[in-house]
């Protein structure tokens, strides 16, 4: 991480790997009394139709208030998360807060709002999962329809055949699911030809240069075609200039989220903003 080699590049490399692996494990053994201690906390990303500035709704995103460390991004302790298996309790208490917060916000009149979630592949291998989405849904008093739950795919959904069934089953109950960051990683014909999927995100890859990058533009207007040919509601994430939303509303893009448009914020900066 460092370009300083020092003296002895060797000794200093392996103190760093050893200074990292501690760090690790310090932190892992941390984020097992994240949730107890309440540290986590979602901001919610509003979610615009394109052709206007309606709000549709919002997506969770997890954040750590550490108590040293001050707020962290999914991006550090997601995946050692995933590794340890504390994604589950986790990704139940995500789904838990979001469907919480989405009640609130229906009690206080915006009832046709829908809550995203993401899903962790690695929850595809917990068993429960259909019962705890069933079982929280219930709980918040809330139609299966408001909730969407977002997918990527990835090498770590180890038996596809058992997660193709879970996301059939969450389906059948009435969840829509999204594929989340298409175009890049592991996402193929193939994937989207086999999943029971409402929407499609395109990947910010492909939309930060739509404008100067002849090749974004044809790839976002074929995503967008082929979503549309296969009745799917196409959202652009990564939105930051207004020029990206004309952009993409021109391109028959549905949905649009982005920092342009509205950065994930706590529950209370959501409904002032809304
Ligand atoms: P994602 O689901 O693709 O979420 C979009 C990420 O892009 C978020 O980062 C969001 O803050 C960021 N973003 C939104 N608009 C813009 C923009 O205009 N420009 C740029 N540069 N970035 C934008 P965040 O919150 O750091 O989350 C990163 C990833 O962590 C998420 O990617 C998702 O894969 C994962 N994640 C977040 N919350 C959860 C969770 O509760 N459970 C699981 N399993 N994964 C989560
Ligand atoms: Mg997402
Ligand atoms: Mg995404
Ligand atoms: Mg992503």
């Amino acid at each position: 991480h460092t370009k300083d080699t020092g003296r002895n590049g060797y000794t200093f490399f392996t103190e760093s790997l050893q200074v990292t692996a501690n760090r690790q494990l310090r932190l892992l053994q941390d984020l097992r009394r994240a949730i107890p201690r309440g540290e986590l906390v979602l901001h919610y990303q509003p979610k615009f139709l394109a052709a206007g500035s309606d709000i549709i709704g919002a997506e969770a995103l997890v954040r750590w208030q550490h108590p040293e460390l001050g707020l962290l991004s999914p991006d550090t302790f997601i995946p050692m998360a995933e590794r340890s298996g504390l994604i589950l309790p986790l990704g139940e208490w995500v789904l838990d807060a979001a469907c919480a917060q989405l009640r609130a916000w229906h009690d206080a009149g915006h009832d046709s709002w829908t809550m995203s979630v993401n899903l962790s592949p690695v929850q595809f291998a917990s068993s429960n999962l259909l019962d705890t989405v069933r079982d929280t849904l219930a709980k918040h008093q809330l139609e299966a329809r408001f909730l969407t739950l977002e997918v990527t795919e990835t090498t770590a959904m180890k038996d596809v055949e058992a997660s193709l069934q879970i996301l059939h089953g969450l389906t059948d109950m009435g969840v829509h699911i999204s594929i989340d960051d298409f175009g890049t990683g592991y996402s193929s014909l193939l994937y989207l030809k086999r999943m029971p999927a409402t929407e499609l995100k395109i990947d910010r890859a492909f939309v930060r240069e739509l404008e100067d990058n002849s090749e974004d533009a044809a790839i976002v207007s074929s995503i967008i075609a082929l979503g549309r040919s296969l009745q799917l509601r196409i959202v652009a994430e990564g939105v930051e200039t207004a020029g990206q939303q004309q952009y993409l509303n021109k391109l028959g893009c549905d949905l649009l989220q982005g920092y342009h448009l509205g950065k994930p914020m706590d529950a209370e900066a959501f409904l002032r903003n809304a």
